[in-house]
């Protein structure tokens, strides 16, 4: 299966455009703005085939309608969040086949309330829930619900490629060297990430193997992390989904 392709947009968005096996339809992911995938389709001769969308935040959903209105084609978005253009609701554990792949929804609550990923395959598309070495902010579910949402996300196969909607991965890798500076595969990371930015190449997808060995938020389980995070000053909390509340506190006012 071939890599998804990604558009940039605005600071550090990504629209991943997702191939099939009818080699120029494609899938659209969390399309920000219109123009840079109108841009990057008609360069390479592509046919959109549908919308997906992760969440109700602007820089996912400003270019859905332009483009379903000028390929004529579905959006797929979470049916529990009003999203404009919505031609098809989704919800948990929904499966739907279309030219490009069969994609099931999984809902992962926490950066928004009806936040879902769509898994085709061994590729996740999981917009602003699970990034590259870090976590999208809480901005309407609990702790409680996001550190689910991503501990749901780390028991997929470990082969997954993940495909974040933000190339956030540097500024996150130094927060998680900050929490667990003992762990050599966030040392070779940044590296590989460092010269993947250098070359003006995304540094994702990265794996779900990846994320369990260098994220701090997929490994609150861990004894080292969890006794650095004591030695810098963190309270001890009991639970992991507590201990992910605080880690994911520090990150919101960590200056790296
Ligand atoms: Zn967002
Ligand atoms: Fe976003």
């Amino acid at each position: 299966m071939d890599d998804a392709l990604a558009v940039p947009a605005f600071r550090d968005n990504y629209i991943w455009l997702v191939p099939g096996p009818e080699p120029r339809d494609v899938a659209i992911v969390d399309p920000g703005l219109a123009e840079p995938v109108i841009d990057a389709v008609e360069r390479r001769g592509l046919h959109p085939a549908l919308i997906l969308c992760t969440h109700h935040h602007g820089d996912h959903t400003g270019g859905i309608e332009a483009l379903a209105a000028r390929y004529r084609i579905p959006v797929y978005a979470p049916a529990a969040e009003a999203i404009p253009g919505t031609t098809v609701g989704v919800r948990d554990g929904q499966v739907f086949d279309t030219s490009v792949a069969t994609f099931r929804v999984l809902e992962v609550p926490g950066h928004t309330r009806g936040h879902v990923a769509y898994l085709s395959d061994e590729r996740l598309f999981c917009g602003d829930t699970l990034f590259s070495a870090g976590c999208g902010r809480l901005f309407e579910g609990t702790a409680f619900q996001m550190h689910a949402s991503l501990m749901r996300l780390a028991a997929l196969p470990p082969q997954t490629r993940v495909y974040c909607a933000h190339e956030y991965t540097i500024s996150n890798l130094r927060f998680a060297r900050h929490v667990e500076p003992d762990n050599d595969d966030i040392l070779h990371y940044a590296q590989r990430a460092r010269r993947l930015r250098d070359a003006g190449q995304p540094t994702l997808p990265s794996t779900i193997a990846d994320e369990r060995r260098i994220n701090p938020f997929l490994r609150t389980h861990h004894a080292s992390l969890r006794a650095h995070v004591a030695r810098l000053g963190g309270p001890k909390s009991d639970t992991d989904a507590a201990f992910f509340a605080t880690l994911r506190r520090w990150k919101d006012d960590f200056q790296g």
